[in-house]
């Protein structure tokens, strides 16, 4: 589904990534771990082009999506994010926020996008919040809302970029709850974590990226007992 080839990215003159090369199945669920600083975020970014990438290819579903002229508007439509801080538009309701892709940009109508709306907050457990403003929202219920507001674009792959570092310790368990049983449904997923128990039982696949290279790329059972380098050793020593 996903096919990376040496990707590098620049920052003037800082190399954060540095030549990655991978490729992603449908289905995969991949937990993207290692230290501050070692370009996780931005390989994220440059996946739906947040970012620009210096150099390389991203093919997803067989088209390049670094070409010139592609629409990114489309390949962000197959594409969904979910961000640390959440970006939930705070004049807008949950409801709203939800809404606001598929009349939008699939030209949905109001009435067909609520009821989708309605549906995906049921999902995420927020029916009884659909008229919230997320100033209204506990930490937890606004990522739970990301999540549903992604998932209305009926995207082909979600990636997540620490979606629990922000939040309270007590709402960690009830976003990756929703995560876990999207993973169960087979939804393609990139995410970014420190959750060490979510990568090693939910993904089926762990990156360990250190300074700008995907250094490790393994089951988590074999990355987590058994890591091959010396830097996802201390890393792990570090965080377990
Ligand atoms: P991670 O998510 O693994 O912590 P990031 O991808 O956020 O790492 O950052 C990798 C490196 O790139 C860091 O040194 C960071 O300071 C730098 N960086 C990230 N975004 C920018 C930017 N927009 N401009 C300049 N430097 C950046
Ligand atoms: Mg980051």
């Amino acid at each position: 589904m996903i096919k990376i080839k040496n990707l590098k990215k620049k920052y003037g003159e800082l190399e954060v990534l540095k030549g990655i090369s991978t490729e992603i199945k449908e289905g995969e669920v991949i937990s993207v771990i290692g230290p501050s600083g070692s370009g996780k975020s931005t390989f994220l970014r440059c996946i739906n082009r947040l970012e620009d990438p210096t150099s390389g290819e991203i093919w997803v579903n067989g088209k390049n999506i670094m070409e010139n002229g592609v629409d990114i508007n489309k390949i962000r439509e197959e594409i969904g994010m979910v961000f640390q801080h959440f970006n939930l538009y705070p004049h807008k309701t949950a409801i709203e926020n939800i809404t606001l892709g598929p009349i939008r940009l699939k030209k949905m109508s109001k009435v067909e996008a609520e009821k989708l709306a309605m549906e995906l907050l049921e999902k995420v457990g927020l029916s009884d919040k659909k008229d919230v403003y997320p100033n209204k929202l506990s930490g937890g219920q606004k990522q739970r809302v990301a999540i549903a507001r992604a998932l209305a674009m009926n995207p082909k792959i979600i990636l997540f970029d620490e979606p629990t570092s922000a939040l309270d310790p007590e709402m960690i368990g009830e976003v990756l709850e929703v995560m876990k049983e999207l993973a169960n449904a087979g939804m393609t997923m990139i995410v970014v974590t420190h959750e060490m128990g979510f990568a090693r039982n939910v993904a089926n696949r762990v990156f360990f990226m250190d300074e700008g290279y995907i250094l490790e790329d393994a089951k988590p059972q074999d990355l987590f007992d058994n890591p091959k380098s010396e830097r996802a050793r201390i890393f792990l020593d570090k965080v377990l």
